[in-house]
């Protein structure tokens, strides 16, 4: 009950922000929270307000908060935070933030926040290496994607690329399951005519994942 009203609130405070009236925002954010004290949006509409009349610190207080409530959600809070880290310039508490997250999430989206901010700091070798190093336990195509970007920019050792690649890649094929259970969800990565989770016949299919197949 207490999410439903925390999502009704939001909605209020979104369309209050949009008309420009800051002040009725922020009481609607002020009784989502009061709804669910761990609401994720209440956090990123607060963040939103908070940038854009300038309170750029209590913006980040706001994001960060949202992300440590339900760190799956890194992904949609780490643009804006990213925006608001650049205007204030401080590089430290950015940097335990993010790296604090690599923790809690296991998706690629933080260690690639980490890979950019090492680039503008000591460089494109430094940010290739740590990026490399990560991908080794975080296999992931977009991360893939930006050792190639980076590996191009450092003209790195071809052959050495290649290998991280090719380790990346077999990594990816071995963890991401090949074929789901359309009735339950459940993931497999070999076929089964009955699925082991819900017992029915002939619904497991080849999965359509265009990270792997
Ligand atoms: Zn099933």
């Amino acid at each position: 009950m207490g999410r439903l009203i925390a999502q009704f609130e939001c909605e209020l405070a979104d369309r209050h922000r949009s008309n420009g009236d800051v002040e009725a925002a922020r009481a609607a954010v002020v009784r989502a929270y009061a709804a669910d004290p761990t609401s994720v949006r209440a956090g990123i509409l607060e963040g939103r307000i908070e940038a854009e009349t300038g309170n750029t610190q209590a913006a980040i207080r706001a994001l960060e908060r949202a992300a440590r409530h339900d760190p799956d959600f890194l992904p949609v809070i780490l643009p804006s935070l990213l925006e608001n880290y650049e205007k204030v310039g401080e590089r430290t508490g950015a940097w335990a933030f993010l790296a604090g997250m690599c923790e809690h999430y296991r998706g690629i989206s933080p260690v690639l926040a980490l890979t950019r901010m090492l680039e503008a700091e000591e460089g494109v070798g430094a940010a290739r290496r740590y990026l490399a190093q990560q991908l080794k336990d975080r296999p992931s195509v977009r991360g893939e994607a930006a050792l190639i970007d980076l590996s191009l920019a450092d003209d790195a050792d071809a052959a050495a690329t290649l290998h991280d690649l090719k380790h990346i890649t077999d990594q990816l094929l071995v963890r991401n399951p090949s074929y789901r259970c359309n009735r339950c969800g459940f993931g497999a990565r070999s076929h089964h005519w009955q699925c082991p989770s819900c017992k029915e016949w002939g619904t497991v299919k080849p999965l359509l994942n265009y990270a792997v197949v």
